[in-house]
């Protein structure tokens, strides 16, 4: 059995997309087979791994709708070394569709049973908002990674997230954690966010992960590339902080 993870937080432009592709190319650089499934109708995660969100055959939406099966509509990222179940605006509608459904919040669960073999690692791209498309990755994950930013109002809308988190695994996952925040977009040099920081560290202890991903331009030019930054620049300060966050994640997962 792979270990899925969500990549969840329920701001916009706090850095999930840019966490699941790098530490999916970081992970399949150090050997792991992964699966990213993007659960974001913008489809960003789709386009940073290389593969067209306009000329997709069958997408996550499909998944969801039960039309095709994640071995249909998986696509390989060659560059980026991993697969890919591709989402693109036709998702935004699965939101209203799937509320008349039944199993409506696990479907994707039932999918991913299925080719569950493949993979060491899948990693799912939550959209920006407590939907249900983001608890339909709840609750199949063992666990939750919450990527942010070191500012002031960053502790303000993490209490609703470990709220859901928390209620999810009351009422549908058993197995869902909070492993863990990771600080992004880090600029050491402001205070204010070298404050947060020691806070974050203060209030969650060991939930908060030991790598830190600075702000560096390399893995803002990436996705016009449609490759990650870990790809796009080895050697670059981003990069090299989400291979560690990859090394990171291979130690945390034999604990778990
Ligand atoms: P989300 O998926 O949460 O909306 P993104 O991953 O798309 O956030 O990131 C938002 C923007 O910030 C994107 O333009 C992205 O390229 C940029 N970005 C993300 N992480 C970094 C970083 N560590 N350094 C510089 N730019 C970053
Ligand atoms: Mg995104």
């Amino acid at each position: 059995m792979p270990k899925i993870f969500c990549i969840a937080n329920q701001k916009g432009g706090v850095g999930k997309t840019t966490t699941t592709v790098n530490l999916a190319a970081g992970l399949a650089q150090i050997g792991q087979r992964v699966l990213v499934i993007d659960l974001d109708p913008q489809g960003n995660a789709t386009m940073g791994s290389g593969v067209d969100k306009r000329q997709l055959p069958h997408t996550v939406y499909d998944v969801l709708l039960e039309t095709a099966t994640i071995a249909e509509a998986r696509q390989r990222s060659d560059k980026a070394g991993y697969d890919v179940l591709g989402a693109n605006r036709e998702l935004a509608g699965a939101e209203i569709e799937l509320v008349e459904l039944e199993r409506r919040d696990r479907r994707l669960k039932t999918a991913i049973e299925a080719v569950a073999a493949d993979y060491d690692f899948v990693l799912i791209d939550c959209p920006p908002s407590l939907s249900l498309l983001t608890l339909n990755g709840l609750t199949c994950a063992h666990g939750v990674i919450v990527p942010m930013q070191c500012e002031y109002f960053a502790l303000e809308g993490l209490t609703d997230l470990v709220n859901t988190v928390k209620q999810v695994h009351a009422n549908l996952n058993r197995e869902l954690q909070l492993i863990g925040l990771l600080r992004v977009m880090f600029d050491p040099r402001i205070t204010l966010q070298q404050q947060v920081s020691e806070q974050l560290k203060a209030h969650f202890g060991d939930k908060v992960f030991d790598t830190v991903i600075p702000r560096n331009v390399r893995l803002a030019e990436a996705p016009s590339y449609g490759l990650p930054g870990v790809v796009f620049d080895k050697s670059s300060k981003g990069a090299q902080a989400f291979m560690d966050f990859a090394r990171e994640m291979v130690g945390r997962v034999q604990t778990m």
